[in-house]
């Protein structure tokens, strides 16, 4: 994502009630924070938002959280919320590197990843957020059913993933090279770089993991 220096984004983060801070006190106890026991599901680099407040004014019986690491992409997601004020909606300034600090064991049902950075050098395969590394640690936070759900426009990237789902343990439960001409399009919620994706003719991939016998992987 294209980043400009947007005078006052950390301030206005600092101030915004939908951000919290000091996240790590939350582990365990996201649920309190919402003041219910809905599933909660959360985007990784989530960017403007647009995804995750579609999805927060479709589904108000789930919590959403949408994680972005810079402050000038999430303050648009932040000044969104601050007009629609859902109470299903928060974000976190954070790099997912270091997530399971911040959820406990089986705190997240669903993880999307929509239009993750592709990292192409192999020396960086280990940042992509769908490496073993990273699947290793959505293992850490998702209930044993829980779900990784992967879009991207990047062939690359979309095959490298296919490959890491089985060597980290997951299983594929569906994917697509053609999204908008599959039958998973219906209830598809675009994301911002989608729009333009589609937009310029690019086929959409898409994958939906799970891990691969969860019983026996959560029991460790
Ligand atoms: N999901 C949005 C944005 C895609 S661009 C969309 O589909 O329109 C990828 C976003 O992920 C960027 O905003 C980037 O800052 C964020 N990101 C990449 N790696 C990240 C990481 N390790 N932790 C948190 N955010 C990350």
């Amino acid at each position: 994502m294209r980043l400009r220096n947007i005078r006052g984004a950390r301030e206005t983060i600092a101030a915004s009630e939908f951000v919290i801070k000091q996240e790590t006190e939350y582990k365990g106890r996201w649920n309190e924070l919402f003041g219910n026991q809905n599933p909660i599901h959360i985007e990784i680099g989530m960017g403007k938002g647009k995804f995750l407040t579609t999805l927060a004014q479709q589904n108000p019986t789930i919590n959403y959280i949408g994680i972005e690491k810079y402050s000038s992409v999430l303050i648009r997601a932040v000044a969104k919320q601050e007009e629609l004020t859902l109470p299903n909606l928060l974000f976190i300034r954070m790099e997912a590197e270091y997530l399971a600090d911040v959820f406990a064991h089986n705190e997240v049902a669903r993880i999307y990843l929509n239009f993750s950075d592709p990292w192409p050098k192999d020396r960086h395969a280990k940042r992509r957020l769908t490496s073993k590394d990273f699947l290793d640690r959505y293992h850490q936070i998702l209930l044993p059913e829980g779900e990784v759900i992967f879009k991207t426009d990047n062939r690359e990237l979309f095959d490298y993933s296919m490959e890491q789902v089985p060597e980290a343990g997951w299983k594929l439960v569906n994917y697509t090279y053609d999204l908008h001409e599959s039958e998973f399009v219906e209830g598809n919620v675009m994301t911002e770089y989608e729009e333009k994706f589609v937009a310029e003719g690019h086929p959409i991939c898409r994958l939906t993991a799970v891990r691969d016998c969860p019983e026996k992987q959560n029991a460790e």
